[in-house]
């Protein structure tokens, strides 16, 4: 007998959706940071074992922001779900230990969308290697029973490992039967260049302050594996939508670009598993969060 299914996470940034799908994948797929609104188009993770095919479907977030870019993203993260065979919510536990209204605000108005979408639930109680203390969990777990009746709950860590096994376990009760769909060295549905873009963003944010990474796209302008034998040569662009931002992005002398070449060159070539070129531009375009033509030509938009 073999299983095989989709399962989208989902729950607010920041809760530990991308780094639950790398830990499960043991490779990193999808960028995690500590800063919210990091994933933005729905990435795929392609977990293979001996008996089953899972596919996570990692979402940028639920939340409320206006904007056309954040439309998109709550729309994707809705239909990722539509899509699903079951749906694990992650949350904060300990965030929401801290600051109970924060449950109230960014947890309850998921409740009844998710039920309506009929899709099984698991609820991943997420960073509670974060809680030293665990009776503090508590009140927060007699909430969230409270507020969500007919959900399953499973304190996880998903930076640490902790508890994933059994949520995995919990989740391939509602993974139907069904043949492999695809390759088993295949970890993504996700273009290995859009993979790279990924990357690049990723570098970016760390190396960026706290406004910019919201404006920032990364587009590959080439991709060529042909004109040398044991390399591909990549030319990305990073396009911000501020001017002054160019500036911080480059660097002095070209440093911080230099910086976030050298750490996303390393990772790609992991990725390929091939030596890389990686040649990158910083180019101005503003307003471009709300420019649907550039949103769709960034894969950010129907
Ligand atoms: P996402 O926005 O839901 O995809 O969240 P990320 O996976 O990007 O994680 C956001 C931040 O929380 C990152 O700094 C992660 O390292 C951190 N994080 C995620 N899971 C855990 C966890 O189980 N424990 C702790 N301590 N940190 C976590
Ligand atoms: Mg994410």
């Amino acid at each position: 007998m073999h299983k095989f299914g989709t399962v989208a996470l989902i729950g607010p940034p920041n809760a530990g959706k991308s780094t639950l799908m790398n830990k499960y994948l043991g490779q990193k797929v999808a960028i995690v940071s500590p800063r919210p609104q990091t994933t933005r188009n729905r990435i795929s993770g392609i977990l293979t074992t001996d008996e089953s095919q899972i596919v996570f479907l990692d979402t940028p977030g639920i939340h409320q922001l206006r904007g056309k870019m954040n439309r998109f993203l709550l729309e994707s993260a809705w239909n990722a779900l539509a899509s699903s065979d079951a749906v694990v919510v992650l949350l904060d536990a300990a965030l929401y230990s801290a600051k109970p209204h924060l449950l109230e605000k960014e947890i309850k108005p998921l409740v009844t969308p998710v039920a309506e979408s009929g899709r099984p639930v698991l609820v991943a109680v997420n960073k509670i290697d974060r809680i030293k203390d665990k009776p503090a969990m508590l009140p927060l777990m007699a909430r969230l029973n409270e507020l969500w009746p007919e959900a399953e709950f499973i304190p996880v860590s998903a930076l640490r490992g902790k508890g994933t096994d059994e949520l995995l376990t919990r989740l391939l009760d509602f993974i139907p039967d069904g043949p492999p769909m695809f390759p088993e060295d295949q970890i993504s549905t996700a273009p290995v260049r859009f993979m790279a873009a990924e990357i690049i963003r990723e570098k970016l944010f760390y190396s960026l302050r706290q406004e910019l990474p919201y404006s920032t796209a990364v587009e590959i302008e080439v991709w060529d594996e042909e004109s040398r034998d044991d390399m591909t040569l990549i030319n990305a662009v990073i396009y911000t939508g501020q001017k002054t931002h160019k500036g911080m992005i480059i660097g002095k002398q070209g440093s911080n670009l230099k910086k976030i070449g050298t750490e996303a060159r390393k990772e790609i070539a992991e990725l390929l598993g091939c030596k890389v070129h990686l040649e990158m531009w910083v180019k101005v375009r503003s307003g471009w969060t709300e420019d649907p033509g550039f949103l769709r030509s960034m894969g950010l938009g129907e």
